[in-house]
């Protein structure tokens, strides 16, 4: 769990502006002298309010874009390099909001053959890959089907499934279950989850939901540009007061057993009820 995969090295990006007029203000980063490190196997979830900066870390895992200054390093390759830039991309896959925006093709299984036809793959090798990705998704079924026809919960884990179809270590996504309804979301929650698991796929989830980020390993907390907290779930969500102060709310279960009490850092509505039930339960279940 160790070992290094993306490096962030003080990187601070500016995003660019018309250079014309003279004595404008030097606009503020999107990214501010930024050092964090994601390890091999991690479930990082990142947070942060509107503007903190989430998308613009999460393009710089994969080279989408470039730091203005300091260096971001994909196992040890600088993404400043532009040689290491097709490698990189095939180590770190992306994934975005909208998953109508993600499809390129008319039919699902040719869309997740996109990836490594443009990689060069051969046929049969891309064949395999498909019916994999596709498998490892639940989308196998749906392999002939044209991609319009997908609930968005579907279409994402088609987008998943093509960057499967790379050969990635690392998935990036940036607020992947934004625009999905509770089922579409929870599904693909569950594939990012068991591929994390069982492939040893590293993920790293930009979110705006608690309860999604309370299933991490990790949760990072970004604002304005900085990352002011990084930690297990239980450590970033006990300290209520600094993830209000940057505009998020804790979970809900943590609010609530923290405001009956309860001195333990709950996370989910399973432990809040196992908490209560010990105090007034006599310990049953
Ligand atoms: P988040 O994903 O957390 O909402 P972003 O990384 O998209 O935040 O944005 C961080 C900051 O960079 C914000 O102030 C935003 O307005 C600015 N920004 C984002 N994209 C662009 C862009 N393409 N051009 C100029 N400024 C941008
Ligand atoms: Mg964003």
């Amino acid at each position: 769990m160790s070992e290094k995969l993306i490096e962030f090295k003080n990187v601070t990006y500016f995003y660019d502006t018309d250079e014309d007029e003279e004595n404008r203000p030097q606009p503020s980063p999107a990214i501010k002298d930024i050092n964090i490190a994601f390890s091999k196997g991690e479930f990082a979830a990142v947070l942060g309010h509107n503007g903190s900066g989430k998308s613009t870390l999460a393009k710089m895992c994969n080279a989408i874009l470039i730091p203005t200054s300091g260096e971001v390093t994909v196992e040890g390759m600088s993404t400043s390099d532009e040689e290491n830039g097709d490698l990189i991309r095939r180590k770190v896959g992306m994934v975005f909001q909208n998953p109508d925006n993600q499809i390129v093709a008319t039919i699902v299984e040719d869309d997740v053959a996109f990836g490594p036809e443009n990689l060069g793959v051969e046929p049969t090798e891309i064949r395999r890959r498909v019916d994999e990705s596709l498998k490892a998704v639940n989308m196998y079924d749906f392999r002939l089907k044209q991609p319009h026809n997908l609930s968005g919960g579907q279409k994402q884990r088609v987008a998943i499934a093509g960057v499967l179809a790379m050969r990635t270590d690392v998935i990036v996504l940036d607020e992947p279950t934004a625009m999905l309804d509770p089922v579409g979301r929870a599904d693909v929650l569950a594939t990012v989850h068991r591929l994390n698991r069982d492939y040893g796929i590293t993920v790293i989830m930009v979110t705006h939901f608690m309860d999604e980020a309370v299933q991490a390993d990790r949760v990072i907390v970004m604002n304005k540009g900085s990352i002011v907290l990084d930690g297990t779930p239980e450590e970033v969500f006990s300290n209520t007061a600094a993830v209000k102060s940057c505009g998020l709310d804790v979970p809900q279960s943590t609010e609530f057993c923290s405001r009956i009490g309860i001195k333990n850092t709950v996370l989910t509505a399973e432990s809040a009820v196992e908490e209560i039930m010990n105090i007034y339960g006599g310990g049953a279940k």
